[in-house]
């Protein structure tokens, strides 16, 4: 099943914060000002939010990304 996560370049980040005005539901800043990504697929009621930190990061280190997550491998069988 595919999902969409928040994606950032931290070799590319300035530190401007702005992606953490704009969607404060997922990013938080370290004690250094930098932004700190909540882990875990975007859900969709959260996209325009997201959407609009990526598209406003003025060093383009934001991105949204589709992953794939595969289910777990069923549990493997006992040796009878
Ligand atoms: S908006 Fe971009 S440059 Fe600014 S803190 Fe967020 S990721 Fe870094």
């Amino acid at each position: 099943m595919a999902q969409t996560e928040l994606w950032i370049d931290r070799t590319k980040c300035d530190g401007s914060r702005l992606c953490a005005e704009l969607f404060p539901e997922r990013i938080s800043l370290d004690d250094w000002g930098y932004p700190i990504i909540a882990p875990g697929p975007i859900p969709g009621s959260l996209m325009p939010h997201a959407q609009k930190a990526v598209d406003s990061c003025p060093v383009l280190a934001l991105a949204l990304r589709r992953v794939e997550r595969r289910p777990p491998p069923p549990p493997a069988a006992k040796p009878s």
